[in-house]
């Protein structure tokens, strides 16, 4: 005869009352079960990308190494070594893996063109080769060389540079030294909002 749900939660039930009065101790068990979920899954360490506080994070995915293998996301917490957060993570954090896991997410550069009602993909080369036409239009168009009474600025005051708190220490650098190359002086990161 197939044992019903109902036999199964009773037998489940006395195997638990025995260990209680016997005295086995079922952690280790338990353990081992959390242990599996992602026991096999590579670990790369990353940034919540939600606000500025930039909490550290654990990306668990499997298949990285295999060969013809898509990788796959199957959990993220928060990074118990890491000295902002210490493993803890607010409810955005938490949820990071669906947004990484998520169909709505943007996997290319779109660009609305003047007077259009929708958005338009572009390649990664398309998106730099505009961006870059329309600074160079825009820096020679708005270059201040000298102020109001005559000193010299060299300054750029039309484009600003706004970074995220996942941006890295030499991405930041090199940031700063292209914005200042170009006389941009609004230059300013989430992370320090
Ligand atoms: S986990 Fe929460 S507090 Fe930490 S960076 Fe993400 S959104 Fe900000």
């Amino acid at each position: 005869m197939e044992p019903t749900r109902r036999d199964f939660l009773k037998i489940g039930a006395v195997g638990g009352a025995a260990a209680a009065v016997f005295g086995f101790d079922l952690q280790p068990a338990f353990a081992q079960l959390r242990a599996l979920k992602i026991g096999r899954a590579n670990e790369t360490r990353s940034t919540c990308p939600y606000c500025s506080v930039s909490c550290g994070v654990i990306i668990y995915t499997i298949g990285d190494r295999a060969k013809n293998v898509t990788p796959q996301v199957v959990h993220v917490e928060g990074d118990p070594d890491h000295p902002i957060n210490r493993g803890t993570l607010c409810p955005k954090g938490s949820s990071l893996q669906q947004e990484i896991l998520n169909d709505r997410r943007l996997l290319k550069p779109q660009v609305r063109r003047p007077g259009a009602t929708d958005w338009e993909d572009i390649s990664w080369d398309q998106a730099i080769d505009e961006i870059a036409q329309r600074v160079k239009k825009t820096r020679d168009d708005t270059f201040i060389e000298k102020d109001a009474q005559g000193r010299r600025v060299n300054r750029l005051e039309s484009i600003a540079w706004a970074g995220g708190c996942t941006d890295t220490n030499e991405f930041n650098y090199l940031v700063v030294k292209t914005m200042r190359a170009l006389g941009v002086v609004q230059i300013e990161n989430q992370a320090r909002v």
